[in-house]
């Protein structure tokens, strides 16, 4: 098991050879979790708990997924090219400073970051549902 706060120390590559193992891992997750299912109806043996903690399982997977791609992300707009020029960019940059197309990684540095109580990732102050595993954020 690799420790998520290792992450941002890991090579591309590295990093995509892990989500892919997570993906792998997720999907058998998924089918162990159906033929589960398909079992136990067919055995009338329908366990709730059982299956529940497979879905855990899966969720877990959903976030290390999620963390791994935001990583992917954040170090591909480290050596950032505009998307429509080709142009290099100015780190964080919100527009190509050549055609003044937007950057899909831009983050505002004024953003303010909560963790969400779920599954304690940063997420936006704002958000009303965690984008890493979905969970409704309360009202302050
Ligand atoms: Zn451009
Ligand atoms: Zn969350």
């Amino acid at each position: 098991m690799i420790d998520t706060k290792d992450i941002s120390t890991m090579e591309l590559k590295d990093l995509k050879n892990v989500l892919k193992t997570v993906k792998d891992k997720r999907m058998e997750l998924v089918i162990k979790l159906g033929e589960l299912v398909h079992f136990q109806l067919l055995n009338k043996t329908l366990n709730p708990d059982e299956l529940t903690e497979i879905s855990f399982e899966i969720a877990s997977q959903d976030r290390l997924m999620y963390r791994y791609g935001k990583q992917i992300t954040y170090m591909n707009a480290a050596s950032q090219q505009c998307s429509k020029c080709l142009q290099q960019l100015v780190e964080n940059a919100k527009f190509c400073g050549n055609c003044g197309t937007l950057n899909p990684t831009y983050v505002d540095p004024n953003t303010v970051y909560k963790s969400c109580g779920s599954c304690s990732e940063e997420i936006h102050e704002t958000a009303l549902f965690c984008p890493c595993c979905g969970m409704k954020q309360g009202e302050i």
